[in-house]
């Protein structure tokens, strides 16, 4: 039986995610007599299972809750946790706090994740590997890195949830429909029915994953949004000793390069050491992705990476999401509803990879997927953009442009648009605030989470 409400609350936290949890974990911690309440939509830490990733099914069944995206713990649950510790990338909240600030609080964030079992362990940013890129026209973002991995940011989570259920009412399987902006009156449904209650203060944490429902709601009250940029590309795998002189030394290589024809920038990111690649769901859109464990049993022999190109889209094109959606729809619509896997090689020389040359491969896939032709579903301009970066990549990490090299596809990182806002206040709302993934405020475990823990000691000041 669903949990029942109370009729109101001091605070409303809508999404399980790190930034939700971070922001619950420093309310109570900071006035432990504060009525709080946490909804998410999917479902409870233990109970989120991927079809594709627990292998009882090859392919993305569309689950009506996505697992890898929703869910407590949010879109980081099962993500390779890297911990990022740096404001060169990772989100935009230099764009509203002092740098220092920023890393502050990603500093306040790592000690509470350490307090509940996370690793303590860093990689260094290197000047020598940056040198070296240097050399080539690539630039590689600086950054102390933790790497939690898979299997351990799950159970610092668990850890960390657990401890919140003995202090604030979370209710999961519950999906906030609508808030009256100026009542505060909170409606949402779960397996019950549709119930409705009020709390002073309300934050919005809804991740990438609930940015639709945000963005809707915002224009329906009249909050202004901003967004115009979105990245397209490929995923790409290959043997994990290609990349092993950086991983080794500062875990994950964040490149940009601008491409020579069009002047476009395209991100090597989200690299993931003798990982695997996976689906996810958004939206009923399939993407692909990159997971990496800790425990050596799970290691596979290749290391995968995201390689996007990024557009800001002009006047008066202002849907980039929908632009990215439909690239991706593509994908799935050529391989029958599921993701694109093509040798380098092959794209190269204008030929699809079939079954048999798949077969031929050396490198070996870790994601079932239908051999075929990004060609055919990449605007041209991303598939220049990623093919000369390949072959930029190649001069400091010989092998990338191997024939062998595998690109699924698609991969795109759509960014919510971003609410006006001030100090993450929603401009226009009373004691309405948002933060993390979902308002495009930030992309990335450290900066989400540092957002909920600011946004909380602003709600207690007041
Ligand atoms: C596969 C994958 C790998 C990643 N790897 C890394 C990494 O290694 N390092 C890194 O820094 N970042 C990584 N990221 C990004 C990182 O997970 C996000 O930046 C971070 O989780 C954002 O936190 P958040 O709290 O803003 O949102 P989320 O974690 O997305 O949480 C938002 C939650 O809100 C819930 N929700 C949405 N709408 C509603 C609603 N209407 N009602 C109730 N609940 C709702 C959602 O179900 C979700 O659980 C990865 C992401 C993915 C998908």
């Amino acid at each position: 039986m669903a949990k029942a409400f109370n009729t109101s609350y001091d605070v409303a936290i809508i999404g399980g995610g790190i930034g939700g949890l971070m922001c619950a974990y420093r309310l109570h911690e900071k006035n432990p007599e504060l009525k709080i309440i946490l909804l998410e939509k999917g479902n409870p830490l233990k109970k989120r299972l991927c079809p594709v990733v627990s292998h009882r099914s090859e392919v993305c069944v569309k689950c009506k809750n996505c697992a890898i995206m929703e869910g407590m713990a949010g879109a980081g649950a099962f993500s390779d946790g890297k911990y990022i510790i740096s404001t060169e990338y990772g989100g935009w909240l230099t764009d509203y706090m002092e740098g220092a600030a920023v890393i502050d609080y990603i500093e306040q964030a790592d000690k509470i994740l350490v307090s509940f079992g996370a690793t303590t362990e860093r990689y260094q940013p290197s000047n020598e590997l940056k040198k070296l890129c240097l050399k080539h026209d690539l630039h590689m973002a600086q950054a102390q890195v933790k790497h939690l991995g898979t299997d351990s940011n799950f159970s610092t989570m668990d850890a960390m949830i657990e401890y919140l259920e003995h202090h604030i009412d979370i209710h999961t399987g519950t999906d906030v429909t609508d808030i009256d902006k100026s009542s505060h009156e909170i409606t949402c449904t779960d397996s019950e029915g549709t119930h409705s209650f009020s709390a002073s203060h309300i934050v919005f944490a809804v991740g990438r994953v609930g940015s639709k429902f945000f963005s809707a709601w915002c224009n329906r009250v009249g909050i202004p949004l901003q967004n115009n940029q979105v990245d397209v590309g490929v995923r790409v795998e290959l043997p994990a000793m290609i990349w092993e002189d950086f991983s080794k030394v500062i875990y994950e290589p964040k490149i940009i390069y601008r491409s020579k024809h069009y002047g476009d920038l395209t991100r090597m990111f989200c690299f993931n050491e003798r990982g695997s690649v996976v689906t996810e769901n958004t939206d009923g859109v399939i993407t692909v992705n990159g997971h990496s464990y800790r425990g050596a049993d799970r290691k596979t022999e290749n290391s995968n990476f995201a390689l996007l190109t990024t557009k800001r889209f002009t006047q008066p094109f202002n849907n980039p999401i929908e632009y990215a959606r439909h690239v991706a729809s593509l994908s799935n619509l050529i391989s029958g509803g599921s993701i694109l896997i093509q040798r380098f090689g092959d794209l190269k020389l204008g030929r699809r990879t079939d079954d048999s040359r798949l077969a031929a491969s050396t490198t070996r896939p870790t994601l079932k997927a239908v051999p075929g032709d990004l060609s055919l579903c990449m605007p041209k301009r991303q598939l220049d953009n990623i093919i000369e970066t390949i072959e930029a990549l190649d001069h400091i990490a010989p092998g990338t442009a191997n024939y062998d090299t595998l690109l699924y596809g698609i991969e795109c990182k759509y960014y919510s648009a971003r609410p006006e806002a001030e100090d993450f206040a929603l401009v226009g709302c009373k004691n309405i605030y948002a933060v993390g993934d979902g308002a495009g405020f930030t992309r990335s475990l450290s900066q989400a989470a540092a957002n909920g823990l600011y946004v909380a000691d602003k709600i207690v000041k007041e």
